[in-house]
């Protein structure tokens, strides 16, 4: 059988104590798995890539209370290491005090959270009460191990006009200013993520171009020079009708095989690409039964996703499940996969 170049492989082993509502992994349930799970699911899938490496989580960074050990074994069970991401688990934060500086002492230096407004807003989207305090707590944490805390920032037309509460804490926190202070800047960033997993169930309340005005001046300069863009019609995409009759023309399909993918194993041992939410129309198969039949299936596209975005025209979805009236802005890569997802899921 053909190798992959390198394929990483993510293991939900403990999932993720929160529940947002713009989630695009999805809610399922944690996971429990062991320290031989995970060596189990390395033996098991090393042999299809020439190169390998494997972590702990693909969804709350860190969940494991014995997340340095993972992060050691994962370490010696990898080919490669890629260094840890600028994401963290807030939850842990405030909870364990050896956590930030461990994050510092693996090389971060900057650290995202996300915000949906103020106190109410944000519990609500994270899905737990007192989440938001966690939240402004851990980016004091960070501050004292001077890493920069960056916010990212998911807005829908329920939320966007309390940014200006966002605006207000960056001054009262002194974030530019204690950032500057040990040579760091302090980011941020406002978007509307994708429509997949949990955030799909907020469609209706997906933002239009006139939701733009409501993002304050200091937060959408903050999302040009983040994104390096002009507008903000380049961040937040194109009308949803604008798409579907662009795709209404467009007869060619899309082939997600990667020759370098990332595999995510859920807590049941089913597998899934790294493409949208890990969910029964991208199932690879299940590591217990080898995993020959979960690399076949991926180079064979043999998940009912896989198969229709390689062998249906993107016309054919469009024209089934596309609004041609909606004023919806979506970037167009995500709107393909929202469209794939559909097309999956009804016909
Ligand atoms: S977005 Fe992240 S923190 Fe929120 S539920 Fe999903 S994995 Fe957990």
């Amino acid at each position: 059988m053909k190798k992959f170049d390198k394929l990483t492989v993510c293991l939900d082993m403990r999932g993720c104590p929160n529940r947002c509502r713009h989630c695009w992994l999805g809610d399922s349930p944690n996971g429990n798995m062991s320290r031989d799970d995970l060596v189990f699911a390395a033996d098991t899938l090393r042999p299809f890539a020439d190169r390998f490496e494997i972590d702990f989580w693909y969804r709350e960074p860190d969940f494991c209370d014995n997340y340095a050990e993972m992060w050691e074994l994962t370490e010696k069970l990898s080919d490669e290491k890629t260094p840890h991401f600028e994401l963290m688990s807030f939850w842990r934060a405030v909870r364990d005090k050896d956590y930030v500086p461990w994050l510092f002492s693996k090389g971060v230096r900057e650290c995202q959270l996300t915000l949906f407004g103020g106190e109410e807003k944000t519990d609500f989207y994270v899905g737990r009460k007192g989440a938001y305090s966690e939240i402004l707590k851990a980016a004091g944490l960070l501050l004292e191990s001077k890493i920069a805390p960056r916010f990212q920032i998911f807005v829908n037309k329920d939320n966007i006009g309390e940014l200006s509460e966002i605006e207000r804490l960056i001054e009262d926190m002194e974030l530019e200013k204690r950032c500057e202070s040990f040579g760091a800047k302090f980011n941020l960033f406002v978007h509307q993520g994708s429509c997949d997993g949990e955030n799909e169930k907020l469609y209706g309340v997906r933002v239009t171009e006139e939701d733009l005005d409501k993002i304050p001046k200091k937060l959408s300069d903050m999302t040009l020079k983040y994104f390096g863009k002009k507008d903000l019609r380049e961040v937040f995409g194109e009308k949803e009708r604008n798409l579907c009759r662009a795709l209404a023309r467009d007869r060619s399909t899309f082939d997600l095989r990667e020759s370098s993918p990332v595999f995510y194993v859920d807590g049941c041992f089913d597998v899934y690409p790294n493409i949208s939410a890990p969910s029964s129309i991208y199932k690879l198969g299940n590591l217990k039964n080898g995993g020959e039949e979960i690399a076949e299936s991926y180079l064979e596209n043999k998940s009912s996703a896989q198969k229709a975005s390689a062998e249906v025209p993107v016309c054919e979805m469009a024209e089934k499940y596309g609004d041609f009236k909606s004023e919806r802005l979506f970037s167009a890569g995500d709107y393909r996969v929202y469209l794939l997802n559909k097309y999956c899921a009804l016909r």
